[in-house]
């Protein structure tokens, strides 16, 4: 089995490079938001007029007229325009297939990035801790190697956030599929408790650490309300509150990371709850047909970032279980927290409070979330309906079938380092 890999390395840029590097991202930004506007506000005519729908294809022959008519476009490397090209394209499939939102024109932010293929690079190792990373147009460019970059690498990403310049290389490792012969667990991912799985214990997030930086968020969004729009004291104010929330989304990932490692060393088998991503994705304002009414904006915004950091648990989960053997399944959410682990009654009267179950049919008292993994663990390992079985079962697990991270960091909310 192939599979993808990331491996990000903070970049260290000098003055010029950073320029360069932010110019190149600046112009890749304005054609994605060229093409994207094309697919959104030209397609009826470009239909009527070619008799064709506008593709990357398409796309890709008039990035080559603009480059031959603009000098500022020409100047930025080929290769890292053609994957803005190819990132419209696969934002519109993904909105197509129902995955993601309308895609949205990117803005001017500290999240900028340019792709572009291996290919067209390389790097170099300059002693243990040192090595060069070639990026077209720009030169070579130093970035701190704290680890080895195992298999084939295909595609080379540098990106910026609120703590600086990385650079990505995703590669391809050709993995060997072996059976595991470790023990089952059921993880039930919650506000409280962060993970509880069902052998009865609990992985929690760095609360406090968060809480501080979460307090310290607060405070800085607060002071950049009182700033006057446009000053520089306004800038600043700005890229603190961003350096806080990089900061942020790096403890989650980093935490997911270990975590994710920890339980798939651990364990084969694990099941897990379905997230509802069309859910997650769905603005809080609702649609045009249905408008949101009483729109709580912090609660959806913190219920957005909840179900972003179990998208990336699950994400890390998912491909280092599979690199070590494992199985991950995801269960149907339906009514989990309200099923009894010991005798199978389902009652949402079982749910005493947000810590305790109580049986109303048996009486068996247990952790609320304990509880909910253990029937996760249950319908994870109840074998798929088979059709002749009439009405397929609400439990049916689904096999997770994408083992790979998702690469693109500046999609990716609450992306950090
Ligand atoms: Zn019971």
């Amino acid at each position: 089995m192939i599979v993808l890999r990331g491996y990000k390395f903070r970049l260290y840029a000098d003055d010029t490079q950073q320029a360069q590097l932010t110019c190149f991202a600046g112009v890749c930004r304005f054609v994605y938001n060229l093409a994207l506007e094309q697919r959104r506000d030209w397609w009826r005519q470009f239909k009527a007029t070619t008799g064709r729908q506008i593709s990357y294809t398409t796309q890709n022959r008039d990035l080559t007229l603009l480059r031959a008519e603009v000098d500022w476009i020409a100047a930025a490397p080929v290769d890292c325009l053609q994957y803005a090209l190819r990132d419209v394209e696969r934002a519109f499939s993904n909105f197509f297939a129902g995955r993601a939102g309308y895609p949205q024109p990117r803005k001017r932010s500290e999240q900028d990035a340019i792709r572009f293929p291996f290919a067209r690079s390389r790097w170099t190792k300059l002693n243990a801790k040192w090595a060069v990373v070639l990026i077209p147009k720009v030169g070579e460019v130093k970035f701190r190697l704290t680890r080895d970059i195992p298999g084939a690498i295909k595609v080379v990403t540098v990106s910026r956030d609120a703590l600086g310049w990385h650079v990505v290389f995703t590669t391809e490792i050709e993995q060997p599929i072996r059976p595991s012969d470790k023990p089952a667990v059921g993880i039930d991912r919650g506000v409280t408790r962060t993970l509880a799985l069902s052998d009865g214990t609990f992985r929690d997030l760095p609360k406090e650490r968060l809480n501080v930086l979460e307090r310290r968020a607060r405070n800085q969004a607060r002071a950049l309300a009182r700033k006057q729009k446009g000053a520089n004291s306004q800038a600043a104010a700005k890229r603190l509150l961003a350096r806080t929330k990089a900061r942020i989304a790096r403890l989650r990932r980093h935490w997911n990371h270990e975590r994710a490692r920890e339980i798939a060393s651990t364990f084969g088998f694990v099941a897990i709850e379905a997230l509802d991503t069309k859910a997650m994705t769905a603005s809080a304002k609702g649609t045009v047909e249905r408008p949101g009414r009483n729109v709580r904006a912090k609660a959806s915004l913190n219920r957005a970032i909840l179900a972003a950091g179990w998208q990336q648990f699950e994400t890390f989960l998912g491909y280092k279980l599979a690199a070590e053997g494992g199985i991950l399944v995801k269960v149907d959410p339906c009514r989990t927290s309200q099923t009894c682990s010991c005798c199978g009654a389902t009652d949402k009267k079982s749910r005493e409070s947000q810590a305790v179950f109580r049986c109303v049919r048996c009486g068996h008292t247990m952790n609320a979330d304990h509880n909910a993994a253990i029937t996760i663990l249950r319908a994870g390992e109840q074998p798929a309906p088979t059709p002749a079985g009439g009405r397929p079962s609400k439990r049916e697990p689904k096999r997770a079938t994408r083992s790979r991270p998702r690469k693109s960091s500046w999609l990716q909310p609450g992306g950090g380092f």
